[in-house]
């Protein structure tokens, strides 16, 4: 069979990694984060890691050379020969291109949801600072107010869930990700897919949307990695 590659694009808040686990685990392939695998990296003090980390410490947005090797050395292993489900990558319109060369996406969903209903979500979560457990104030309460049922720690609120924080992040957002956007558009690649029902409803659905999609796939189609640019 040959191997099922998509890349899940969307605002902070859409639920990106809930449908990307879902993706994964029904089409049996890897959920990658390049957040992730940056961090696995810098943990193992890898030469890759040490690279990473001083733009980490500054705080400043990995080069695209260093995310583009880290992703390359993990889709070439084992893991990856089925495919994989991306979250968080491609960020730029340099890294989709790199994508393509190495390892082309099948489908490219982009998750829309309007602001409002990404602020309701996020602005309602509440945390557990000592074990971690996370709280939704409308969907997912505690059983007593402010109180975590795990542990009995008081919840707490990020500041970056604040509404503008969501709000400036939301259109952040877009305005990187246009050419990203653009790009998979005239690759015929992009499935815009919205987002703002509960996630219970959508997976189903963009599960359909994408096995559509990949049924249409030319059988044909060359999905040999290391191709060069
Ligand atoms: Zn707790």
């Amino acid at each position: 069979m040959s191997p099922i590659r998509v890349v899940v694009m969307g605002p902070p808040g859409v639920g990106k990694g809930t449908y990307a686990q879902a993706i994964a685990a029904r089409f049996r392939v890897p959920h990658i984060s390049t957040g992730e695998l940056l961090r696995r990296e810098i943990s193992a003090s890898t030469e890759l890691g040490l690279k990473a980390r001083s733009f980490v410490e500054r705080g400043v947005l990995v080069p695209d050379e260093i995310v583009n090797e880290v992703l390359c050395k993990h889709l070439s292993s084992e893991e990856c020969r089925s495919g994989y489900v991306l979250d968080g990558y491609p960020r730029t319109l340099a890294q989709a291109v790199f994508l393509e060369t190495i390892a082309p996406v099948d489908v490219a969903v982009l998750l829309e949801a309007p602001l409002e209903v990404i602020v309701e979500r996020i602005s309602g979560r509440l945390y557990c600072p000592s074990c971690g457990r996370v709280y939704h104030a409308r969907w997912r309460p505690p059983t007593v107010e402010g109180i975590c049922d795990s542990c009995g720690a008081p919840l707490v609120r990020r500041r970056d869930d604040d509404p503008s924080v969501v709000a400036t992040r939301f259109k952040q957002f877009y305005e990187a990700s246009s050419e990203v956007v653009k790009f998979y558009m005239r690759l015929g690649k992009l499935l815009v897919f919205d987002a703002s029902v509960d996630s219970s409803i959508g997976i189903p659905l963009l599960l359909k949307k994408i096995e559509e999609r990949l049924s249409a796939r030319p059988h044909t189609e060359a999905a040999r990695p290391g191709q060069a640019a």
